[in-house]
């Protein structure tokens, strides 16, 4: 029997009637013959307004009371998935993660997943169930408590489940029609691309693109699971989507394949500490500790012995930062004269695996930056991607700017 994974968004189980729609869908799959397991998010708006409830009720949370609240928004849409599979006549249950169980670390709030075991659901399958529903986002803990995967998790349990089970396929479905160029709401050029290798894919998730959570991308590389991403909107057969592959498998791609950006970044910068050998492990050090996680770095020409360290990291978590700082600095372990945070700065990246072989797509960046008269105040580049910090209020205007530059709304501009 062939299994095939449908993982819902947030917007696709909005209300009972999207849910009966999705539900169609999953309709028409069984028909096709395949045992389908069925991965749901929230309804939309539901996580958020959760979070609101635990940030309001105690600021400084015990992390496992926020994952024992935040997850209840999936276990409602499981429970309704799998009623309104039962009223259309499809045999159907639903699990929690804890029930599968979906096996994760004790991280609570950014779990990662140990195991996945599928016996449970397998002996239904053979009884004649068609649909396992499963609430996403996630599992239990070795103490066995419930824990979640992180923003955005229900695709990572959808990919894992897809692994799990050797899936034929784990089709994603959203609110957009597949993977573009760029954010479809940021830019009316984007286009939407037909295939996406696995690392482009890995490098606009981690960059900023929540289309897909980055750790499902990776599992999805890792246990070679087909993804595919696509509408659960408008109509049911011409959708094809944007399929998740292997290099190999595409035949024409640009040198650059897209643009994320990263709109809540903060800049820190260490005015005036000591240049000495170990300075960067005693400030990186206990930032790491403290549960920071710090992106782009520099570290300033030095003069007469002191030097000025730039570092970016999630606006949210500045506080944390400061605090971590005052503290080395309150040890002695560092010494500098003030610390200096700008929290209006957003992350602007260009991805490509043509980046590899093609020189000049960082000079062909600047260049459209400058013409549009924006600041570069950070850069980090790797294999395949460059990324900017620039003043927050120019960043629409800077991925307008790097889409119209590399030509990313013609197909194989290079
Ligand atoms: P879901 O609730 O279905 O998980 P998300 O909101 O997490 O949906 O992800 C879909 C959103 O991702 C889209 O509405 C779009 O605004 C955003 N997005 C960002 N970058 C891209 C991109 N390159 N391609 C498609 N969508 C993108
Ligand atoms: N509901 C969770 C979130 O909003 C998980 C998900 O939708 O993937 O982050
Ligand atoms: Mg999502």
């Amino acid at each position: 029997m062939s299994i095939l994974v449908m993982k819902f968004g947030g917007t696709s189980v909005a209300t009972p009637d999207r849910i009966r729609r999705a539900a169609k869908r999953v309709g028409r799959e069984v028909a096709n013959g395949h045992d389908v397991i069925v991965i749901v998010s929230a309804m939309a708006g539901e996580t958020n307004k959760l979070v609101g409830y635990v940030e309001e009720t105690s600021p400084m949370f015990d992390a496992r009371e926020y994952d024992a609240i935040v997850s209840s928004g999936e276990q409602v849409t499981a429970g309704l998935m799998a009623l309104t599979l039962q009223e259309m006549d499809v045999p159907a249950r639903s699990w929690h993660g804890w029930q599968v169980p979906l096996r994760t670390t004790s991280t609570h709030s950014a779990a990662r997943i140990i195991e996945i075991p599928t016996g449970n659901i397998a002996a239904k399958f053979a009884e004649g169930m068609k649909v396992a529903v499963i609430a996403g986002f996630q599992g239990i803990s070795p103490e066995g408590r419930i824990t979640t995967l992180g923003r955005g998790g229900s695709d990572t349990t959808a990919v894992a489940f897809a692994a799990a089970f050797g899936a034929v396929r784990c089709d994603i479905y959203t609110d957009v029609d597949g993977v573009y160029t760029t954010d479809p709401r940021i830019s009316d050029k984007a286009r939407k691309l037909d295939r996406i290798a696995f690392e482009e894919m890995l490098e606009l998730a981690s960059l900023g693109a929540k289309v897909l959570q980055t750790r499902s991308v990776e599992l999805a590389m890792r246990f070679k699971v087909p993804l595919r991403v696509l509408s659960s909107f408008g109509d049911m057969d011409e959708n094809a989507g944007t399929l998740v592959c292997d290099e190999e498998d595409i035949v024409e791609s640009n040198v650059v394949a897209g643009v994320a950006y990263s709109r809540d970044e903060a800049k820190m910068t260490l005015i005036s500490v000591a240049d000495r050998p170990g300075i960067a492990a005693a400030i990186f050090g206990p930032l790491s500790e403290s549960g920071v996680n710090v992106d782009m770095i520099v570290q300033n020409i030095s003069e007469e012995g002191r030097t000025d360290m730039t570092f970016s990291c999630p606006v949210n978590q500045v506080a944390r930062a400061e605090q971590a700082m005052q503290a080395a600095k309150d040890a002695g372990e560092i010494n500098f004269h003030d610390l200096v945070a700008d929290t209006a700065v957003a992350k602007v990246s260009v991805v490509g695996i043509g980046m590899r072989s093609h020189a000049g797509v960082a000079a062909q960046m600047f260049k459209a930056l400058r013409d549009e008269g924006i600041n570069i105040k950070v850069i980090t580049t790797s294999e395949i991607k460059i990324s900017v910090l620039i003043d927050r209020k120019y960043m629409e205007l800077a991925v307008q700017a790097l889409h119209d530059t590399f030509e990313l709304e013609k197909p194989s501009a290079a």
